[in-house]
């Protein structure tokens, strides 16, 4: 396999692959352009069925990062790294240390923090060992998924809003997808505006937790793309949107955190050719990233501040709405070019 022809790899500045025999670390760091900063991404640890589905995945995620980094408008470029293995079983603190050194030998180029896999007691002991590390408990930002939440309630505002001419939510019918971290943030949030949530999850705890604590309608899984409503809020799995579920979507916006949400690119044409306004998801789900980017400023950590700043996420997705509609194009595209225009300015002229 040739990793310079590969989609994802895409002018990539550098990829690093990193192991440490003792502890069992095998690791792959990408950096895809440092032009806005120091690359920032979080570490995903995953049991990868193959080495070539690691090194796909972290070039993936590493240019995604440089849109959404871009997009929000952060000092960051975009970057991430990946651990080959399980979680549960092949996590220590003396891997998660030797993690930590292999990005200290990039001395600042690359910035890790938590993803799918890793904690921020993981962060903590990375640490011990470099300072390029973000998403900390103590002194930190911590969980980043209420700041993920907080940015994704905005941006259904602004997505109804525009679309539905819309300022209040009271009685906005909102079919949530997921019920984890970022779900149950971002129900409380619209519950208190008198939104009428309708959810699903493949938890029955967590659907539980919805109908008691927000008065939610229980919807099954399956059914959720079947269901009428004025948005659909995916905020659990990617490629949800698709050949399959397209054609039954009764709703007029998509705006939620999951990562990838359109199976292709085309969808988001297909999205548009239904009068379905969708909010592009690198742009949406930043909030987490930008509360972590309030660590890395030098002022210290303020809540308020970064959520402040996340609540932008708001007037980003107009930028991109009035884009899209200007140049006729779907707003998956629109918001590409926006942030193109950020990290390569001489694309522009
Ligand atoms: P999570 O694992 O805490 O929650 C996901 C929830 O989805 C779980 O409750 C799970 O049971 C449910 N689920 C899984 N399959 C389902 C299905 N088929 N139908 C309905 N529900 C299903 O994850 P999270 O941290 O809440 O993140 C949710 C999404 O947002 C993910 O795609 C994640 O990549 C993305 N995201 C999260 C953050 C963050 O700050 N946590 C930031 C950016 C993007």
């Amino acid at each position: 396999m040739s990793v310079f022809s590969m989609q994802d790899f895409d002018g990539h500045e550098q990829v690093v692959f990193a192991s440490d025999p003792e502890t069992g670390l095998k690791a792959i760091i990408a950096i895809h352009n440092t032009a806005r900063g120091p690359a920032l991404g979080g570490c995903r640890m995953w049991a990868y069925a193959g080495e070539n589905d690691a090194i796909r995945d972290v070039l993936r995620l590493s240019r995604g990062m440089t849109y959404k980094n871009a997009m929000a408008d952060l000092p960051f470029g975009g970057g991430k790294s990946v651990i080959i293995g399980d979680a549960r079983s092949m996590k220590t603190p003396e891997l998660m240390a030797a993690m930590g050194r292999a990005v200290e030998r990039l001395a600042g180029r690359y910035i890790i923090a938590e993803d799918v896999g890793t904690s921020v007691e993981d962060m903590a002991v990375v640490r011990t060992v470099t300072s390029h590390v973000a998403g900390l408990k103590e002194g930190g930002s911590g969980d980043p998924s209420p700041a993920t939440a907080h940015g994704v309630f905005m941006g259904i505002r602004a997505a109804v809003g525009y679309k539905m001419r819309r300022n209040s939510l009271d009685g906005l019918r909102v079919n949530v997808q997921g019920l984890g971290h970022v779900g149950l943030h971002l129900c409380r949030q619209l519950a208190d505006e008198g939104a009428r949530l309708a959810v699903a999850d493949i938890r029955r705890e967590h659907v539980e937790e919805a109908v008691d604590s927000f008065g939610a309608t229980p919807i099954d899984p399956d059914s959720i793309y079947d269901v009428e409503a004025d948005v659909f809020a995916p905020c659990a799995l990617g490629a949800v949107i698709n050949d399959d579920t397209l054609p039954r979507l009764r709703v007029s916006v998509v705006a939620g955190s999951a990562n990838n949400q359109l199976a292709e690119n085309r969808h988001g044409a297909a999205l548009a050719a239904r009068g379905i306004l969708y909010a592009p998801d690198y742009v949406i789900n930043a909030g987490g990233v930008i509360n972590i980017s309030h660590e890395l400023d030098g002022g210290g950590y303020d809540r308020e501040t970064a959520f402040a700043h996340v609540g932008r996420i708001h007037d980003t997705l107009l930028t991109i709405f009035s884009r899209a509609d200007q140049d006729g194009l779907p707003t998956n595209v629109a918001a590409d070019r926006i942030a193109e225009e950020r990290f390569r300015p001489s694309r522009v002229a």
